[in-house]
């Protein structure tokens, strides 16, 4: 099968990655370039529930009905692959995958995994900051080789990241990192606060959730930045889907999971007119 385009979401098996899943199969453009289906590849960290996943999208009416696959030339395959983000071996199995499968590359990666724990502890700090920081970045360095010049990464990360609950001097010390590093020693600092029970006293709020999502909106910038200046092309952006519907809200957002999929489904697939390094929310640029 010749796919046009090829793209990996990351945690959808459930709630926002999945919805994200359904919608790209969906919304997936009709264009010039894009004439064949799009080939995705839902990945989960469970087998079971990652290919029970495929087999309920197999089943959508409504991807089956849908007008913008059948223009473009097919329906849009889904297929599963494992992937635990805090797994150093799981990513590379996956790359290794997509590296033999396509030599060519892949156009566009969804980072959107995450946890959100309940308490506050220097235990869920080192848990939430491991898998939302840590292990995104991890994945989003190992995926990066694999994209097209005209790729797209996109980092799931959280309206809770925005820079309005820190002191100044911590806000300001975000504001000015220019390297993945910059932000890893905010972290780094964040977690030992944490560690000595004076976080507060350090600028932060104690939330380990927030700090971790606004330490990947930062790193998601210094990616964009470091990509740039090595003259790479791909567009890295991060986003928050806004208050959604799933597990992880405890069913408590507004908005339905396919509408928490709009705004990383847009810089996936849409055209964003180049821009890079940025935070979105509501498919529009959004001040950190
Ligand atoms: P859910 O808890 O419903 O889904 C999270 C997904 O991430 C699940 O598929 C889960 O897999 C997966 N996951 C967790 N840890 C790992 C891991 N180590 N490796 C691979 N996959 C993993 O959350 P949402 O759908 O609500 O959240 C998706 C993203 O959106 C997250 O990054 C979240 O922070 C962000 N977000 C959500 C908001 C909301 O209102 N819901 C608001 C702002 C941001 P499993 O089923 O195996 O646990």
């Amino acid at each position: 099968m010749t796919y046009s385009r090829v793209g990996v979401v990351t945690g959808a098996n459930k709630g926002i990655g999945l919805a994200v899943v359904r919608q790209l199969a969906l919304q997936y453009p009709k264009s010039p370039l894009n004439n064949g289906p799009l080939l995705i590849y839902l990945t989960a960290r469970d087998k079971g529930r990652g290919e029970a996943a495929v087999k309920d999208l197999e089943q959508d009416t409504q991807l089956k009905n849908a007008k913008a696959l059948k223009a473009n030339g097919g329906l849009s395959e889904i297929k599963f692959h494992a992937l635990d983000i805090t797994d150093s071996s799981s990513i590379k199995t996956l790359v290794d995958d997509l590296k033999e499968a396509h030599g060519d590359g892949v156009d566009f990666v969804i980072n959107n995994a995450g946890i959100a724990l309940d308490g506050f502890n220097a235990q869920v700090v080192k848990t939430t900051l491991g898998c939302n920081y840590y292990s995104t970045l991890e994945a989003c360095h190992a995926f990066l080789p694999l994209l097209k010049p005209t790729g797209r990464m996109v980092n799931v990360a959280s309206m809770s990241g925005k820079l309005n609950k820190y002191s100044d001097e911590i806000r300001n010390r975000f504001l000015a990192s220019k390297t993945e590093d910059d932000v890893t020693s905010i972290m780094k600092d964040f977690a030992s606060a944490v560690e000595a029970g004076k976080e507060k006293e350090a600028g932060f709020p104690s939330a380990a959730y927030a700090v971790s999502k606004a330490g990947l909106v930062g790193a998601t910038r210094a990616l964009a930045r470091t990509e740039k200046e090595n003259g790479g092309k791909v567009l890295i952006n991060s986003c928050c889907p806004g208050y959604v519907d799933t597990d992880m809200s405890k069913h408590n957002g507004t908005k339905s999971p396919d509408e928490g999929a709009q705004t990383p489904v847009m810089l996936a697939i849409q055209d964003i007119k180049g821009q890079t390094g940025e935070f979105w929310q509501s498919e529009k640029l959004f001040e950190w």
